[in-house]
C-alpha cells in the first residue's frame, strides 16, 4: 500500500491511497482540472481512480467531488448525512456508507469511522490492504476513546495539527471564529494531536504525516516540533502534507 495527498489545509484536501492497480481519493476539496492536475503529478490520471471517498460536507473536502465523479464516471462513497448536505448533482453515482462498517474497494479495506466535527455526518477512514493499516484523521474537535482505538494499530498515520492554542488566541480570526475552530466540533490542535500520538506511541509507525495545518495559527516547525517530542523522535522524520505541494508517495513495506 502507498499513499500521497493532491495537497492539504483550510484550502483544500484530497488524498490518494493505493493498494496494488487500486487507486481511491480520499476527499476532494479542488476544482476538477487542479484535481486532475495534481493527480497528474503523482502519475496518475483521474479515470484511474477506482472510487472517491468523502469525509463530510466542507468546500475544503468535498468541493470538486462532484464535477470531478461527473466527468470521469467515478463512484463516491460518503455517509447518509454527507449525501444530505453535500449538494451532489443527481447524476453522480453516490454510494451511501454508515459510517461504522467496512466496505472493501478491489484490493483495499476501508474501515470507516464517526469523528466530532460541526458537519452532518462526518467519518474518517482507515485503509487495510491486508497487511498494513493507515489511519486517517482531520476535521475533529477532539480525540474520542473510539478514534484512539481505530488509529492504534495502524502502520502510518496521517494527522490533523490544525493549529497551536497560542497562535489561535492571538491571532486574526474573528472571536467566533475562534471558538469554532478551538471547540469541541471544531479542529485538533497540535496539543490535542501530539496527546494522541503519545497515548498510541511511535513503534509501529513507519510514517506520520502531519495534515491540514492551518495557515494562519500555526507553523510547520511548532507541529512538527510537538509531534516529534510526543513521539521521541526526530523532527525531520515526521512529514507535513502541504497546501500547495501535497506530499509525495509514501509506501509502506516491510522494515
Ligand atoms: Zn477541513
Ligand atoms: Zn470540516
Amino acid at each position: 500500500m502507498r499513499f500521497a495527498y493532491l495537497g492539504s489545509g483550510s484550502r483544500g484536501n484530497a488524498a490518494v491511497i493505493s493498494a496494488g492497480a487500486t487507486h481511491v481519493l480520499l476527499d476532494c476539496g479542488f476544482p476538477a482540472s487542479e484535481a486532475e492536475r495534481r493527480l497528474q503529478r503523482l502519475g496518475l490520471e483521474a479515470a484511474d481512480l477506482a472510487a472517491v471517498l468523502v469525509t463530510h460536507e466542507h468546500g475544503d473536502h468535498i468541493g470538486g467531488v462532484s464535477a470531478l465523479a461527473r466527468r470521469h464516471g467515478l463512484a463516491v462513497y460518503m455517509t447518509l448525512g454527507t449525501r444530505a448536505a453535500g449538494k451532489m448533482h443527481p447524476a453522480v453515482d453516490v454510494r451511501v456508507i454508515d459510517g461504522h462498517s467496512p466496505l472493501t474497494i478491489d484490493a483495499l479495506e476501508v474501515l470507516p469511522y464517526p469523528v466530532p466535527h460541526d458537519a452532518r455526518q462526518p467519518c474518517q477512514f482507515v485503509f487495510h490492504d491486508g497487511q498494513w493499516r493507515l489511519g486517517v484523521l482531520s476535521d475533529a474537535g477532539c480525540i474520542t476513546p473510539h478514534i484512539r482505538d481505530m488509529l492504534a494499530p495502524c502502520d502510518a498515520l496521517a494527522i490533523e495539527f490544525n493549529h497551536d492554542v497560542d497562535m489561535l488566541a492571538r491571532g486574526p480570526y474573528p472571536p467566533s471564529l475562534k471558538t469554532r475552530v478551538g471547540g469541541r466540533l471544531g479542529h485538533l490542535s497540535n496539543c490535542q494531536s501530539a496527546a494522541l500520538l503519545a497515548d498510541i506511541g511511535a513503534e509501529r509507525l513507519q510514517h506520520l504525516v502531519l495534515a491540514h495545518l492551518s495557515e494562519q495559527n500555526n507553523s510547520p516547525a511548532l507541529a512538527q516540533q510537538a509531534a516529534a517530542t510526543a513521539l521521541a523522535v526526530d523532527p525531520d522524520w515526521v512529514q507535513l502534507a502541504d497546501q500547495a505541494d501535497g506530499l509525495d508517495w509514501r509506501q509502506l513495506a516491510m522494515r
